[in-house]
């Protein structure tokens, strides 16, 4: 399981140190790293939003994720090892198909 939010490529910069950059050989996808350590950075996906791991952005506030970062929806909840129960939408794949119906 992976927490993360999204953002528009433009909304996401790197601030301090450079980035290497894989693309996945088949599909319109890319994950950023640190050059230095290694870090995820964020992913890039077929969308081209920049989608950053919520534990990174946790520890760059200090150890708490900030509240307005709060989970909204699941994706790709066809691929789930376990089910959840909340009141979150639950999509199939991506947040522009399908739904798991209830
Ligand atoms: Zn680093």
């Amino acid at each position: 399981m992976l927490s993360a939010t999204a953002w528009p490529a433009s909304a996401v910069r790197i601030a301090k140190g450079e980035a290497v950059t894989f693309a996945h050989p088949t599909k319109q996808l890319s994950r950023a790293f640190c050059a230095g350590c290694g870090e995820t950075l964020f992913g890039t996906n077929r969308l081209d939003m920049r989608v950053v791991p919520n534990a990174l952005v946790a520890r760059a506030s200090g150890g708490v994720l900030p509240g307005n970062l709060s989970p909204t929806m699941h994706l790709f909840y066809r691929h789930r090892i376990i089910d959840v129960s909340d009141a979150l939408t639950k999509y199939l794949e991506g947040w522009d198909g399908p739904e798991l119906s209830q």
